[in-house]
């Protein structure tokens, strides 16, 4: 029988959630969901150097922001508890023994000064980064090295060791990736990995094996910038007695800079201005700040579908798909092996599109918050009634106040030059005759309006192309908005009587 799907998303606790995480958690939770399997989300902090305060508490706020919500994890438990691995750090010594005992690993001594010795005696101009490997190990000092009586002593005097991995000489490392077929690497090239630190703490190579085993994960699916370690991670699958239970493996190709040249990063962002991580990020440490593309103004299911086109497609020319639509046609083999170009125009094109197919309803409690910024709290019926008449021209959330503030505020007139440079006695004339035709008007709609506007313009034998842009500058204070007579309507007789009333006193 199949064994039953299980996925993880691993991350470390180290900061801000790039959008490339954000797309791995979204795969796995597609293929999760697509074979009725389990979503585990596990936290990697074995490494307390790089751990930072709040890290965490932030990828459970982005994950719930994009509604993928782990089946276990550390806040909502699960069967393979614990879930963080700072929690499970008793587990690991034993398998780190295993692989000592079967000579797969070894003691290593050396301290930092004799690293650091190492690595400045071997550099050459071809090896400007000597490794802890094959080629090295028999001259530092490790269980390799030194006597069996020396271990003895060394262990019993409590010198401090790590356990590294035994890296065999001249073998190829194979495997079979869901995406870029069979990979192979010669181990030669991989160096000895420390797999046990000092304090006892298993770095990341153990724990990832250790635990995608204990908790039975039965597809590993990872970014690009980890298939170099995945030899490693194979070999210890295998000296572990554990291969015929390996997940199997899918290295998700990199989300590129917009120029297609190197790995998106936070940097880039800042670059050219567009977010990079999901939500706000203020590193504790340096109080660095980013933005997300939360707070940037993207919808979620926006955002989640921009991602999973980025380097997936379903074969056809689609690109707007529902959550349950990419659940039913997501495949692992449809991811292409070359990174993906990220596009901000194209991430803007997806807000847009989702922001149509909401209702004025939906969009006033979306836009609420961002109107409530600069003016008086709108009724939500009042705001929904302007979020149909605008949402066209909008491209992100901040854009409802700018393409909108009008419909509550007096706005300024920035353009009181367009309506200078052909003003004449005859418009104001018109204006002045308009404005005492509309407070006699017995229905207040645009209909009304737009019909008193005719007649008006007849009687004054004037051109309605001539006067429409004024008129709109005067309600809007400059040339965009939806039709004017509408913006008439939802404003009200006063305030359209006052905005034109005022115009006119300007000239
Ligand atoms: N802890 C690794 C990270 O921070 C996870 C890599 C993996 O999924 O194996 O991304």
């Amino acid at each position: 029988m199949d064994k039953k799907v299980r996925v993880r998303f691993a991350p470390s606790p180290t900061g801000g959630l790039h959008l490339g995480g954000v797309r791995t958690v979204l795969y796995n939770y597609l293929y999760a969901r697509q074979h009725g399997g389990d979503f585990v989300l596990r936290i990697e902090d074995t490494d307390q150097n790089r751990y930072v305060e709040g890290a965490e508490q932030y990828i459970y706020d982005c994950l719930k922001w994009c509604r993928l919500i782990p089946d276990e994890s550390p806040l909502k438990g699960g069967p393979y508890a614990p879930y963080r691995q700072s929690e499970r750090k008793h587990l690991y010594y034993q398998y780190a023994q295993q692989l000592v005992d079967a000579g797969h690993a070894y003691y290593a001594f050396d301290t930092p000064e004799e690293l650091e010795r190492m690595r400045a005696d071997l550099k050459t101009d071809e090896n400007p980064n000597p490794q802890y490997g094959h080629a090295t190990r028999g001259r530092m000092r490790n269980s390799l090295s030194l006597s069996r009586e020396e271990v003895m002593q060394l262990l019993e005097k409590q010198t401090p060791y790590v356990i590294r991995i035994k890296m065999p000489e001249n073998e190829t490392v194979r495997f079979t990736d869901m995406i870029r077929g069979e990979v192979h690497f010669d181990t030669n090239q991989v160096d000895d990995k420390v797999l046990l630190k000092a304090d006892g703490m298993p770095t990341y190579h153990l724990a990832v094996v250790v635990d995608d085993r204990l908790m039975q994960i039965s597809h590993a699916f990872r970014g690009e910038e980890w298939l170099s370690s995945a030899p490693v991670h194979i070999l210890l699958w295998k000296y572990l007695g554990w291969l015929d239970e390996m997940p199997q493996w899918a290295h998700l190709p990199l989300i590129l800079k917009p120029d297609g040249h190197g790995k998106l990063s936070k940097r880039d962002g800042e670059r050219l201005g567009f977010p990079v991580f999901a939500m706000n990020w203020t590193d504790p440490r340096t109080n660095e700040s980013a933005q997300g593309f939360r707070e940037r103004g993207f919808l979620p299911e926006a955002f989640i579908n921009m991602l999973a086109v980025l380097g997936w497609n379903d074969g056809t020319e689609q690109e707007i798909f529902s959550l349950d639509e990419m659940v039913s046609k997501f495949s692992i083999e449809r991811i292409h092996k070359g990174g993906a170009k990220f596009d901000f125009e194209k991430a803007k094109w997806y807000n847009h599109q989702y922001l149509q197919r909401k209702t004025g309803a939906e969009l006033a409690e979306l836009a609420m918050p961002y109107i409530m910024a600069h003016t008086a709290t709108p009724t939500p019926e009042y705001l929904a009634k302007v979020c149909e008449l605008i949402k066209e021209r909008c491209t992100l959330l901040p854009d409802f106040w700018e393409q909108g503030h009008f419909f509550f505020e007096t706005p300024e007139i920035k353009e009181l030059d367009t309506i200078k440079q052909k003003w004449d006695e005859n418009k104001k004339a018109f204006f002045q005759n308009w404005i005492s035709m509309l407070e006699s008007l017995p229905s207040w709609d645009h209909l009304s309006i737009e019909n008193s506007f005719n007649e008006a313009i007849q009687a004054a034998g004037l051109k309605k192309g001539d006067i429409m842009l004024p008129l709109r500058i005067m309600l809007v204070g400059g040339k965009y908005g939806p039709g004017v007579f509408l913006i008439a309507e939802m404003i009200g007789k006063e305030d359209t009587v006052q905005r034109v009333n005022h115009a006119i006193s300007l000239f």
